[in-house]
């Protein structure tokens, strides 16, 4: 009989704080690959986040619109248990350079660990995206220059609107 091929449902987990078009790359390669993608828009750990989780993941529905497979949803607790209670067979990971290797071997290692059923899959990204990253989008924001080539059109606004905030939040000292 032949074996049932399991690759369905992938999961792009990442703080996308904010998304960028490295970030939008590679939901559309997934999306190219799978029937149903969902992006799982976390906090992160370490770090404080710039943009409000609500308002990430509204930016990531908006830059996702065009494409109908895929889905926006919060990740919260372990990743493995989301994947599990979407069916999911995938994680999907983007790859830059050899700098993201060591931290993402780290992960994939772990989550097979405490899933071994889901398999982590690696997206490298188009060239020009290659040495894009969400925390060069803040100081450039931050800075003044321009990000409108680096992060997708519809939640340029939404974004700068963001830096705003919480340059006035940090001025008032909240
Ligand atoms: P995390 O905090 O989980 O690393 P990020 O939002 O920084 O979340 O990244 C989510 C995923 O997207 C990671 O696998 C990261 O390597 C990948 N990624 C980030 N920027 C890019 C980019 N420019 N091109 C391809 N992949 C990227």
């Amino acid at each position: 009989m032949e074996k049932q091929k399991s690759l369905t449902i992938a999961v792009y987990p990442g703080s996308f704080d904010p998304m960028t078009l490295g970030h939008l790359d590679i939901v559309e390669r997934a999306s190219r690959l799978f029937p149903k993608v969902i992006v799982a828009v976390a906090d992160p750990l370490q770090k404080r986040p710039l943009i409000p989780i609500d308002e990430r993941i509204e930016m990531v529905r908006k830059a996702v619109a065009h494409l109908p497979e895929v889905t926006v949803e919060k990740l919260t607790g372990l990743l493995v248990d989301f994947v599990r209670k979407h069916n999911a067979s995938a994680i999907i990971r983007g790859l830059r350079a050899v700098s993201d290797f060591e931290y993402e071997f780290k992960m994939a290692w772990m989550n097979r660990r405490l899933c071994p059923e889901v398999e982590t899959l690696f997206l490298i990204p188009s060239e020009e995206y290659a040495y894009l990253a969400s925390s060069l989008v803040k100081e450039i924001a931050f800075l003044g220059g321009d990000i409108s080539n680096l992060v997708p059109q519809p939640i340029v606004e939404d974004i700068l609107q963001a830096f705003q905030r919480k340059l006035k939040e940090d001025k008032a000292g909240i």
